[in-house]
């Protein structure tokens, strides 16, 4: 039986809307966060403010080698003045002798009254005085103390994820640990009679569980910690039995982290997909039970209620890898990222020539993989190719590619060159 098809826009309205609540529950601390240390931190989602423990910099930095002056006492190029001194990174702030220059290493403290540090090339040294070739400009290779970030600033936000440049700054800002907020633990698990996993050796008529390790894989890279179910058959009684044993393992009332159970297969209109009938016989809810798109066009998202805990959150993605890839990026990634606690993630895309054109049926978004060649074209914007590829079991051409290309349901051609948007893949 075919089911209502909710067209993509739609479908995200209700993931937006699942996002909503998400947020709403971390604003009232009902997901619990965790100590981290700066060598775990690469990845996880910033629970609090990093706020700047004192001024950045400390001290009137010197940016070069050279020397520090006074520019008030040099009326123009070729001044000489005696060397009063040297200040070395990590050494205390100096006083600078008036009529004198201070010779000042970078990251030192500029001396006291120096307003200005000439570069060591713009100066001729000659034992123990310098002429000064080039006429420096007041605050020259000088950050001021404070300019960069004031005591108790605010460096980072709550709902970041932290990046090696945010770790960076938080180290620089005086923590050696941060309050980050818990992983989601994602259940996983792949249902179909043919399937085998990666180490066995498949009959010819077996198919090998790709779906288990790509979605674990996309999961930690979204900031989730998966846990591999294994396998289900398409048979209803064991199926029942793997996913009432999976809710089990989500979410005590008592425990503090999200959580979310993607299942993938076994969604489709054919005799054997039974997943919907077994998670509605679990009592599960459905927002949607088919998305006007290709690939993935059985993609199923409901929940089920637990008793005095958040709902658990449940995708039935369509079996085909593709399709799993595809239904990944669109709609779980921008879900699983706000139960990790971001708050700015969205689902990035960019504009890019299609270089050949395309031509197909209306009716479904189509993401299909496509090469971007990154550097751009004459007028700044990239181009895309698509893949010659055999449809939404097709890995090796996914791999092959770098980005999604989206096409409109609406259209059923598009000339050579025309924009399109396009999602690099992960
Ligand atoms: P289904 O959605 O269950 O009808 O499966 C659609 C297609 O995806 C079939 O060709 C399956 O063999 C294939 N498939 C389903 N699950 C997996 C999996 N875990 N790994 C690789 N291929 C799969
Ligand atoms: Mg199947």
């Amino acid at each position: 039986m075919e089911t209502a098809l909710l067209q993509v826009v739609d479908a995200l309205k209700c993931i937006e809307d699942a996002i909503v609540r998400i947020k709403e529950m971390h604003k009232s601390r009902h997901y619990g966060c965790e100590e981290c240390s700066l060598s775990d931190a690469l990845g996880r989602v910033l629970a609090v403010h990093v706020v700047a423990e004192r001024e950045a910099p400390p001290f009137d930095r010197s940016t070069r080698d050279g020397y520090a002056v006074r520019v008030g006492e040099i009326s123009g190029d070729g001044v000489e003045l005696p060397v009063a001194g040297m200040t070395r990174a990590g050494e205390p702030e100096a006083e600078l002798p008036e009529g004198s220059a201070w010779l000042v290493m970078t990251g030192a403290p500029v001396p006291r009254g120096a307003d200005a540090v000439v570069m060591q090339e713009f100066v001729e040294e000659h034992g123990a005085r310098v002429t000064v070739q080039r006429m420096p400009m007041r605050g020259q290779n000088i950050v001021l103390r404070g300019a960069e970030a004031q005591t108790g600033g605010i460096q980072l936000n709550p709902g970041v994820r932290l990046g090696a440049v945010e770790i960076g700054l938080a180290a620089s800002s005086g923590y050696a640990q941060m309050k980050v907020h818990k992983k989601p633990l994602v259940m996983i698990l792949a249902t179909g009679d043919e399937l085998v996993e990666a180490d066995a050796t498949p009959r010819p008529e077996q198919i090998r569980n790709s779906n288990g390790p790509m979605l674990a894989a996309l999961v930690q890279a979204a900031g989730g910690e998966p846990v591999l179910l294994g396998l289900a058959k398409d048979e209803l009684e064991e199926l029942g039995k793997k996913l009432k044993s999976a809710i089990e393992k989500t979410g005590a009332p008592d425990e503090d982290r999200p959580n979310l159970l993607l299942i993938a297969g076994g969604v489709s209109v054919g005799r054997y997909d039974l997943v919907e009938e077994a998670l509605k016989k679990l009592g599960a809810e459905f927002q949607f039970t088919g998305v006007a798109m290709q690939p993935g066009k059985p993609l199923v998202f409901g929940e089920i209620a637990k008793a005095g805990g958040a709902p658990l959150k449940i995708f039935g993605l369509p079996g085909n890898p593709v399709s799993v890839a595809v239904t990944f990026r669109v709609f779980v990634e921008p879900l699983l990222r706000a139960m990790g606690g971001e708050v700015e993630y969205k689902t990035e895309s960019r504009t890019a020539y299609l270089v050949d054109g395309w031509m197909g049926k209306k009716g479904l978004t189509k993401f299909l993989p496509g090469i971007c060649e990154c550097k751009p074209a004459d007028d700044l914007l990239p181009r895309v190719r698509l893949v010659r590829w055999h449809g939404s079991g097709d890995l090796t051409s996914l791999a092959r590619a770098n980005c999604l290309v989206v096409i409109p349901e609406e259209l059923d051609a598009l000339l050579p060159d025309e924009p399109v948007q396009i999602l690099m893949r992960r």
